[in-house]
């Protein structure tokens, strides 16, 4: 049996970088903490391209960044060009600061066509019981309605009452109409 344990490939105290095959043997990698100048791209591209089985499958997970400066953006769009020509390269997961990112520029979620976002995180709030409430939603749940975006709709778990979207709908989905 294949072990499917999470692999470190890279650790500081600043970010740790893991790899782990998912149940559908996707090769997923995944950032924990901050992305600046010292992101070690090499160490994850030289363990994708050696992995055996062969990568068929990739996933980036990108709930777990807790902070990103110039640098670290500067560091992970060269990164994203290169996981780009893995096949079936896609984003999971994506949080708050990737989605503000890639609104910015649109590289972070790779070249358009080439990387597939899966998934990506949302803040809703709930008025009545004061309470956020992070939703994972896909782009294709991201309505247009007369040219405005419009948030999937979600209700509160405690008191059962419609959530709000907790951003600017037009800023935090404009990325979705890149895709
Ligand atoms: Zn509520």
């Amino acid at each position: 049996m294949r072990n499917m344990g999470i692999t470190i490939l890279d650790e500081n105290a600043k970010l740790r970088l893991e790899m782990e095959r998912d149940e559908s043997d996707a090769c997923v990698i995944r950032p924990v903490g901050v992305v600046d100048e010292d992101l070690n791209a090499t160490v994850i591209l030289t363990a994708l391209s050696s992995a055996v089985p062969p990568v068929k499958a990739l996933k980036l997970d990108l709930g777990h960044v807790s902070r990103m400066n110039s640098c670290g953006v500067r560091e992970w769009l060269l990164l994203m060009e290169r996981l780009c020509r893995f096949p079936n390269c896609s984003i999971v997961n994506a949080n708050e600061l990737f989605v503000e990112q890639a609104n910015i520029i649109p590289g972070v979620f790779g070249k358009k066509a080439t990387v597939k976002v899966e998934s990506f995180q949302a803040p809703y709030h709930c008025g009545v019981c004061a309470r956020d409430c992070i939703k994972l939603i896909s782009p294709g749940q991201v309505r247009i309605e007369e040219g405005e975006l419009k948030a999937p709709e979600f209700r509160c778990e405690k008191c059962q009452g419609p959530m709000e979207f907790d951003w600017s709908e037009e800023e935090y989905f404009s990325f979705v109409k890149r895709l």
